[in-house]
């Protein structure tokens, strides 16, 4: 069965933001409130997650917390969470219980749905309950993740001020940031209220895309050790132009504003949903640099959604298209590895299913010889894209960064509500690689 697969575009995907929603608000900075409207009638309200200090509208009505904080643990179907009650719903529907699929090897046939549920979850994990305590030792393995999960998504939904999404704005001249990971991240650059775990698994598991993009590009990368000779010359280019004294000693300019750093988000689904303010935290990272994020792939948008081009500020412009990379790169024509990138958040590139489909994507863009770095979602996923590159593409690119677990993974783990044995972490693991033959021909007029 294809539960990984079947995961994947589900799970990972960021709820947060209606697609629509963000088309609407992508120039402005806060989303509008119409386009939430239809979600205030269910306990989560987008808006109350992202609202700022001095917001006040309508939407203030729906902040009178609904669950105290001792009060987060629910048995799903028992939820005061209409949400929540459907996740009961759909695992009961399209899972099975792990103790008659061993017994009858995997027919489904004679399974039974999963209708009991774990006290100490609160998830539906067996047919019975003498099925549970039969295959307890096995679920006692996931249940502590799944409990905490229980009680993230009644957080999220409790009604109480989400404190720790009113994120910092641009870091001081002289204040130094440190990007060893998400802890002292948060810290250096200030983040209010990140006083627990739970706090971090919520912001990590949206930020995990951005600051996953800055980590590896800023000067205080924590990869010191897994970044290749190749990769330290790949990164030195782009770092000339992300932090222009390089460029003012070279050329002897006075550049206050860099030029354009392109992002190239392969096969985007969870990262395009993304509010487009979540986007910001990288910009502060580089405060002179402009970025255009190109998201790229049929995921990208709602199917038969032109492509479209917006902005945040002069500083973040936004392209959502549906087309295949390889499609996608005529348009764009010629390639700087001083300042295009790629990023392919878990693309799944090992998979049978969509193998084939990036063979022409993944050579266009090692043809460029920019940097392209690679996330998955667990050890295997990243061994299983990394062992397909390496059969597909061989001869062909050199490794600038080895697989390794990425600092800014997503601390909330996704759960697979088929499979409820397997949880997942957005961006658990980050590699990179760059096509051969590395020739800089640095194009100034070419902007
Ligand atoms: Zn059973
Ligand atoms: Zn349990």
């Amino acid at each position: 069965m294809n539960s990984l697969r079947m995961l994947r575009p589900a799970a990972i995907r960021v709820a947060l933001a209606s697609r629509a929603r963000m088309a609407q608000s992508a120039v402005v900075l806060k989303p509008s409130l119409n386009s939430t409207t239809r979600i205030i009638t269910r306990p989560l309200s987008i808006k109350s997650l992202f609202a700022s200090k001095g917001d006040n509208d309508q939407s203030t009505s729906i902040k009178q917390p609904i669950l105290s904080q001792d009060n987060l643990f629910h048995p799903l179907s028992e939820s005061p969470i209409p949400e929540i009650r459907d996740r009961a719903t759909i695992i009961k529907k399209y899972g099975t219980c792990p103790v008659c699929n061993e017994e009858h090897h995997g027919d489904r046939a004679s399974m039974h749905s999963p209708e009991f549920e774990c006290p100490d979850c609160g998830h539906p994990t067996h047919c019975c309950e003498e099925h549970y305590h039969k295959g307890k030792a096995e679920h006692d393995k996931i249940c502590g993740i799944l409990r905490e999960h229980n009680e993230d998504e009644h957080d999220l939904r409790s009604g109480r001020p989400m404190k720790e999404f009113e994120f910092p704005s641009a870091q001081g001249f002289d204040e130094a940031i440190n990007m060893a990971n998400w802890d002292v991240f948060f810290y250096t650059r200030s983040f209010p209220s990140m006083d627990s775990d739970r706090n971090m698994r919520h912001v990590s598991k949206l930020l995990t895309y951005p600051i996953t993009i800055g980590s590896v590009l800023h000067e205080s990368s924590p990869y010191k050790k897994q970044v290749t000779p190749e990769g330290l010359r790949s990164l030195a280019a782009i770092r000339s132009i992300l932090y222009p004294k390089v460029i003012l000693a070279k050329d002897g300019v006075t550049m206050l504003k860099t030029e354009t750093v392109n992002l190239y988000l392969l096969g985007a689904r969870a990262e395009s949903t993304l509010p487009p303010h979540i986007w910001l935290q990288l910009s502060h990272l580089f405060p002179q640099t402009p970025f255009h994020l190109h998201f790229i792939g049929p995921d990208t948008l709602p199917p038969n959604r032109e492509p479209y081009t917006t902005f945040l500020n002069d500083r973040l412009t936004f392209t959502y298209d549906n087309a295949m990379y390889h499609d996608y790169h005529e348009k764009i024509g010629s390639f700087d590895p001083y300042r295009d990138i790629y990023f392919l958040f878990a693309p799944g590139i090992g998979h049978p299913d969509s193998r084939e489909a990036w063979k022409p994507s993944i050579a266009k863009a090692l043809d460029t010889k920019c940097a392209m770095f690679i996330t998955g979602f667990d050890q295997t996923d990243v061994q299983t894209d990394v062992k397909a590159v390496e059969e597909d593409h061989g001869e062909d690119f050199d490794w600038i960064l080895k697989p390794t677990e990425n600092h800014f993974k997503s601390l909330k783990h996704d759960i697979n509500l088929q499979d409820l044995t397997q949880a997942i972490c957005a961006n658990w693991g980050i590699w990179g690689i760059r096509g051969k033959r590395y020739e800089v021909t640095h194009n100034q007029e070419d902007d």
